[in-house]
């Protein structure tokens, strides 16, 4: 568990070692501000069962105020129906994805707590804080937010961001940091279009901390540019496919 930032009434939390055999590594990300906390991206069922008690540890669970879920991805949404069943919270799901999650075994006992967020995005109150919802689609789903929180000045990025295979929590060395976003960047974005608008919006936001969904986080205004002018000029997805798209000999 890392603490991304804390002042008296406002905390940012990272898990960042829950997950465990083929699984890929995954972050799940708690704000509290006052007695109240929202979780972003609480992963699948066996991270559920590890996630659950540390997060009672935080706070009491009748504190558990909202369930983040910023795609329909597996590592996101699969345990859905229990973070419901065992709290009062309610959840945010793109409205994209609404009528696929009772496909994940979510009771329809709880389905009138999860709110559909639609295309434009959403402010949302937890404590005294307003977290922003924020559009960031096909980055990489086609219906997919970012929360980002104006009180820690972090912007939780879901997938956009993410690195894989690199064994440090804080980026340090941008250029060295690559290799490890590269990759998944280049294949699970669909679109340069969609990284430019991103990256036009996100302009207008104070952001000290980019924090994603996997690997690690980057720290600081410089790196944050950095990331920001990489992924914005990167070609990905559809620019890179006309090789692939031939019939098997
Ligand atoms: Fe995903």
């Amino acid at each position: 568990m890392i603490t991304l930032f804390e002042n008296e009434t406002h905390k940012c939390v990272m898990f960042n070692d829950l997950g465990s055999g083929s699984m890929v590594q995954a972050n799940q990300h708690v704000i509290v501000d006052g007695k109240e906390a929202m979780v972003l991206d609480p992963g699948g069922h066996k991270i559920y069962s590890l996630l659950f008690p540390q997060i009672s540890s935080l706070i009491p669970m009748d504190g558990l105020k909202y369930v983040f879920f910023s795609h329909q991805d597996p590592d996101i949404i699969a345990a859905a129906n229990g973070w419901l069943m065992v709290s009062e919270a309610r959840a945010f799901l793109p409205e994209l994805w609404m009528r696929f999650i009772p496909h994940f075994g979510v009771d329809r006992l709880v389905m009138e707590r999860i709110q559909p967020v639609p295309d434009e995005g959403t402010t949302v109150e937890l404590g005294s804080a307003g977290l922003k919802i924020i559009p960031a689609h096909f980055l990489h789903s086609p219906g997919n937010f970012q929360v980002y929180d104006p009180v820690s000045k972090i912007l939780f990025t879901g997938d956009l961001g993410a690195s894989l295979g690199n064994e440090y929590a804080y980026v340090e060395d941008f250029d060295a940091h690559i290799q490890y976003m590269e990759g998944f960047h280049t294949r699970y974005m669909p679109s340069q279009k969609a990284l430019k608008l991103w990256a036009d919006m996100v302009k207008s936001l104070d952001i000290d901390i980019i924090a994603p969904q996997h690997g690690a986080v980057f720290s600081g205004k410089e790196l944050v540019d950095r990331f920001i002018g990489w992924i914005a000029g990167l070609e990905c997805g559809l620019d890179r496919m006309e090789a692939v798209f031939k019939i098997p000999g």
